[in-house]
């Protein structure tokens, strides 16, 4: 009976020491910032965060997998809704559509526009989505390029289509009323609505720290490793270089950069920016190269980063400051660049 006793001890020792040996030889789990890129919106876009374990292990080479094609589909679907560079899609249609329109439109369309409205009314219009038809006469649309400046006559006439109060928008019905001629060009907060969608996408999936971006325009939620926040660097406003300028440590925030520096044209050497005054008809005629905005929503970090842009550095200072807006702006002067910074946003910077 002893005897017994004894061998069952031995063997549960046995078995303890090879489960202590077996565990001793798996590798422990290695927190790693892993990620997929591709293309939409005619840019790039990029999807990162900090995976519990190396890229090559089994559950994350899913888990990336798994990501990857739904961030593709939900891509899709934004370009489907609000692409002006897609002659079928829900934007597209509706611009086509003849006459005064009235019609029910999808949600994510609603949503946006109504941000959109939003910010038209609080920036007095130096925002506004109903400036597609200036924007396309200019050469920065899905037309194409031109390589001069149009005449005033045909600004002047395409002037009469543009306004925000020309289009109303209808919760209950989640129905939009446009009138005739107004068309509606969703680049300056379709991007940064995609980046929100992108960031709905990693917290559905229980992702805690991410950094998502399409085009420069991006979203960050917790930390990377080593409990460091997500490093943003933001470009100097050069045209045909690639030099930074500052760099930000952010969490829990979206970041949105509107510049003259990228998509201009020049005639005589005069540079023509696409960031349309909606008051003038004309691209922006003064000295800010570039506004950083951050906010919570991408979209409006977006949108507002356009709505500054077209204010100037004076006006958009003022406002941001009244509003608790966090943006840096940079200035050209005749000796190189002047920064100016809300204090709150002084706070981000690392460099
Ligand atoms: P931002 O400063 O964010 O926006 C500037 C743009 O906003 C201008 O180009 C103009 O379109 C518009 N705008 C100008 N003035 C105003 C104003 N006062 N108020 C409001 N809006 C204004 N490009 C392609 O080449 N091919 C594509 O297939 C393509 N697909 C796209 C699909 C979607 C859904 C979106 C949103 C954009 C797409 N683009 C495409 C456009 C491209 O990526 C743009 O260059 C981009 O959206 C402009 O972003 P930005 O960061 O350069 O400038």
């Amino acid at each position: 009976m002893m005897r017994d006793y004894h061998k069952v001890i031995i063997r549960l020792a046995a078995s303890l020491l090879a489960v202590l040996f077996l565990t001793a030889c798996e590798k422990t789990p290695e927190p790693t910032v892993v990620g997929f890129a591709g293309g939409t919106m005619g840019t790039s876009y990029s999807v990162k965060w900090l995976a519990a374990d190396v890229a090559e292990s089994e559950k994350v080479k899913q888990q990336i997998a798994e990501l990857n094609a739904a961030a593709d589909l939900l891509l899709i679907e934004v370009n489907q809704s609000m692409s002006t560079y897609i002659a079928e899609s829900e934007l597209s249609l509706l611009n086509r559509a003849k006459g005064d329109v009235q019609q029910q439109i999808s949600q994510p369309l609603f949503n946006v526009l109504q941000l959109s409205q939003d910010i038209s009314r609080a920036s007095r219009g130096a925002f506004d989505v109903t400036v597609g038809p200036l924007v396309n006469l200019w050469g920065f649309g899905p037309d194409g390029r031109v390589t001069k400046a149009p005449e005033q006559s045909v600004i002047d006439e395409l002037r009469s289509k543009v306004g925000f109060q020309r289009i109303t928008l209808d919760t209950e019905n989640v129905s939009v009323s446009r009138s005739e001629g107004v068309y509606i060009d969703l680049s300056a907060v379709a991007k940064g609505y995609g980046v929100d969608r992108l960031a709905q996408l990693m917290d559905a999936n229980g992702v805690m720290n991410y950094l998502v971006e399409i085009g420069g325009e991006l979203r960050a939620k917790g930390l990377k490793l080593n409990s460091e926040p997500w490093l943003i660097a933001i470009e100097s406003p050069v045209s045909g270089q690639r030099a930074i300028q500052r760099i930000i440590g952010v969490r829990d925030i979206a970041v949105a950069t509107s510049g003259d520096y990228r998509n201009y044209f020049e005639e005589n050497g005069v540079r023509f920016s696409h960031t349309i005054d909606p008051s003038s008809g004309r691209p922006i005629n003064h000295k800010l190269a570039s506004v950083t905005v951050l906010r919570p929503s991408c979209a409006e970090a977006d949108a507002l980063a356009t709505a500054f842009t077209v204010m100037g550095e004076r006006k958009a200072y003022e406002y941001a400051i009244a509003n608790g807006i966090d943006a840096m702006f940079i200035v050209k002067s005749d000796t190189g660049f002047i920064e100016k910074q809300t204090p709150g946003f002084a706070t981000y910077l690392v460099e």
